[in-house]
C-alpha cells in the first residue's frame, strides 16, 4: 500500500464516478474506497466492506481520471468526493489525493463516518475542504444497532473538525421504525447545534436500491420489510432539524 514515493503511493478502490451529484457542491469526481469497519443495516454498498477486495490503484491513476473532468467541476462549481467504504481507512491514500487535487486547484470533499483515531485522520483533513459527516443515529443503543459500532468515536471527530473549523455538512439516513425516533433526531440537532462549523443538514431517505448486493454476497438483508419514508415522515425530520435553527437540504 505504501510505495517510496509520493507519486507511488497506491490504495485500495471499490470504484469510480465521474459525474456524481449528490456526494457535495456541483459536479463530482467521486472516488469509492474499498474497506468499512462499520455494517450499517441500510448500507448500499456492502461489497465495499474488506479492504483486500478492492483493485489497486496509483494516485496517479486516480488524478489522471480526475483531470479529465476538470471542466465539468470547474463550471458546476464541484470537484473530487473520496467517499465509501470508508476512507479514513487509507489515510496515506485519501491525503496524497487531495494534496494533488489542491494542487491542481480542485475542491476536495470527504465523506466518512467519523469512526477513527483522529491522528490517523489528521493529514487527511490537512487537504480537505468539506467534510460530509454521516452521524447515523445519536442514541448511543441505536447507533450501535444500525452500525455495530459505538458512537463515540463519530462524535469526538465532530467536535475535532469544530475545533479546526473544518465546513461540515451532517448526513443523516432516515428509515422508518429504525432512526425516526423523535428523541434520536431531537438529540441529534442539538449536538449539531454545539458546533459552529456545520454548514447544513443532509436528510437521506432511506432506499432499498442495494438490496440485491446483499443477496448476491449471501448477507442478510435485516431491512427486507423497511419502507422509504413517507413525505409526512421527511417532512416532520426536517421540521425538527429546523427548529434548532438549522439549514437543512433533503
Ligand atoms: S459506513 Fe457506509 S459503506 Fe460503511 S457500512 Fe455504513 S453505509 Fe456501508
Amino acid at each position: 500500500m505504501i510505495a517510496s514515493t509520493s507519486t507511488e503511493i497506491t490504495g485500495k478502490i471499490h470504484s469510480l464516478e465521474s459525474c456524481g451529484t449528490v456526494d457535495g457542491p456541483g459536479i463530482r469526481f467521486v472516488v469509492f474506497t474499498q474497506g468499512c469497519p462499520l455494517r450499517c443495516l441500510y448500507c448500499h454498498n456492502p461489497d465495499c466492506r474488506h479492504l483486500e477486495d478492492g483493485k489497486e490503484v496509483t494516485v496517479d491513476d486516480i488524478i489522471t481520471e480526475v483531470q479529465k473532468y476538470r471542466s465539468y467541476m470547474e463550471f458546476s462549481g464541484g470537484g473530487v468526493t473520496v467517499t465509501g467504504g470508508e476512507p479514513l481507512m487509507q489515510p496515506q491514500f485519501v491525503a496524497e489525493i487531495f494534496k494533488r487535487c489542491q494542487e491542481l486547484g480542485i475542491h476536495t470533499t470527504l465523506d466518512t463516518s467519523g469512526y477513527v483515531l483522529i491522528d490517523a485522520a489528521k493529514p487527511v483533513l490537512e487537504y480537505t475542504d468539506l467534510v460530509l459527516l454521516d452521524i447515523k443515529s445519536y442514541k448511543p443503543d441505536l447507533y450501535r444497532k444500525v452500525t455495530s459500532v459505538t458512537i463515540e468515536p463519530t462524535l469526538k471527530f465532530a467536535q475535532h473538525l469544530q475545533e479546526i473549523k473544518k465546513p461540515t455538512w451532517v448526513r443523516f439516513v432516515l428509515v422508518p421504525n429504525l432512526t425516526d425516533p423523535v428523541e434520536n433526531i431531537k438529540g441529534l440537532a442539538e449536538f449539531i447545534t454545539t458546533l459552529d462549523n456545520v454548514e447544513q443538514v443532509e436528510v437521506l431517505p432511506f432506499h432499498q436500491m442495494g438490496i440485491y448486493k446483499w443477496e448476491q454476497l449471501g448477507y442478510e438483508y435485516q431491512l427486507k420489510d423497511a419502507t422509504p419514508p413517507s413525505p409526512e415522515l421527511i417532512a416532520k425530520t426536517i421540521h425538527i432539524f429546523q427548529s434548532y435553527g438549522l439549514k437543512v437540504q433533503c
